[in-house]
């Protein structure tokens, strides 16, 4: 079942849409959510499976209500609102059991004062929930997220040929999906590293020869996938992907450096990378399995190849970080992130260190601490081009 309300009628509005505030109540079996806006929300509906989802796709919207008052209750075990891409947004609701809407409708709030998007949804048998998923015509990809992320903007500036050495710095998370949040003070992951993110390109930036540039440059949802895609388009030859999870254990603290690898060097890499994996999954993308290319020698030769350096650059990172930067035991490490995927660019995944500790959590929002990394981590991009032999030729 895929409901659309009626068109707007009055073209894009260049401003998001305000949902001002939200409410949900029900139990196991029925749940009403209701979300208001300041206008008319143009909106679409889809289901996924595993987890089993509800997905609502409205355009860019300043979501402004209070955390709790669209926390999760009766049917949906979680439910998460964000931006998606240029003009877009998404709330996606991840129900128990299996779940749908019996009404998906847009309503007036009266005149002048807004309209409010109501959902009512019920559980439904797994059967009939096959049936649904089987109707329904979305493709899973974000391509249909407003029909506007193509990202013309992106395309055309990404052809333009960069001078020197080129860096791609990656804000890990971004819009719907926060990331990890602050021990103390509920910081998000995705403000965190894009802060990061910024003041690394600048800093890369300033050095002879090195063009560092942005993944995403503001608060917006990028798949794993469409990451690694960004990078290769732009030409990337190095590829830094920033991230400051939470751990369970409260006392660990410090800066890792991780490269790709089919099988993790340990528990904690492993348990890291599938919590980054989700990201995809939060968005309420589905994600399909790798394609099989294991067959293609030349590919296999490049990807060893590109091993070789991802694992040289994280060394360097630490060379550089040593007595500097506080470090985990054993701070090199790998695991299978997908954001590291890229066969031919050798890319390093740098968690800064953990909000789920205090300490770590104060560095992490210190702006004096952020320029320090930045500048060790100029010097390792700097030792890494002499040691790959790459020249400083600007
Ligand atoms: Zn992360």
């Amino acid at each position: 079942m895929a409901l659309v309300s009626a068109p707007a009628g009055a073209g894009e509005a260049p401003r998001p849409l305000i949902a001002y505030a939200a409410r949900i109540a029900g139990d196991g079996a029925r749940t009403r959510i209701v979300i208001d806006f300041d206008r008319k929300p143009d909106f679409t509906l889809h289901y996924t499976a595993d987890p089993n989802r509800i997905v609502i796709d409205v355009p860019e919207t300043d979501f402004g209500f209070g955390e709790h008052d669209l926390a999760a209750t009766g049917l949906f075990g979680e439910i998460r609102y964000g931006r998606m891409g240029e003009g877009a947004s998404r709330i996606v609701m991840t129900a128990k059991k299996q779940a749908r809407a019996v009404l998906a409708e847009v309503q007036s709030n009266g005149e002048g004062k807004g309209f409010r998007l109501v959902i009512d949804c019920e559980l439904v048998t797994p059967e009939a929930y096959v049936a649904i998923l089987n109707k329904q015509q979305w493709t899973g990809s974000e391509k249909v997220v407003g029909g506007k992320t193509d990202r013309p903007n992106r395309e055309t500036v990404d052809k333009k040929p960069a001078d020197g050495f080129v860096v791609a710095v990656d804000a890990g998370h971004g819009g719907i999906d926060a990331g990890a949040k602050g021990v103390s003070t509920r910081t998000e992951e995705k403000v965190i590293t894009l802060e990061f993110a910024r003041t690394l390109v600048e800093r890369l930036n300033r050095e002879k020869g090195i063009h560092a540039f942005l993944t995403r440059d503001k608060d917006e949802f990028i798949s794993l996938s469409e990451r690694v895609v960004i990078a290769r388009q732009r030409g990337a030859q190095l590829f830094i992907s920033l991230h400051a999870d939470t751990l369970k254990q409260k006392d660990i603290r410090g800066a890792t450096v991780y490269t790709i690898s089919d099988k993790a060097s340990d528990a904690l890499a492993a348990s890291l990378a599938e919590r980054e994996n989700l990201s995809d999954g939060i968005a309420g993308i589905e994600i399909t399995d790798e394609p099989a290319e294991v067959t293609d020698i030349l590919l296999d030769l490049t990807r060893r190849e590109t091993q070789a350096f991802s694992i040289r650059m994280a060394e360097t990172v630490l060379e550089s970080f040593e007595g500097q930067i506080g470090l985990i035991n054993n701070p090199l490490r790998h695991a299978g992130f997908r954001v590291l995927q890229a066969p031919d660019v050798p890319s390093v995944l740098l968690e800064l260190g953990f909000l789920s500790n205090p300490r770590d959590e104060a560095l992490l929002t210190d702006p004096e601490w952020r320029e320090k990394v930045a500048e060790r981590l100029a010097e390792a991009v700097g030792k890494y081009m002499e040691s790959a032999g790459i020249a400083r030729g600007g």
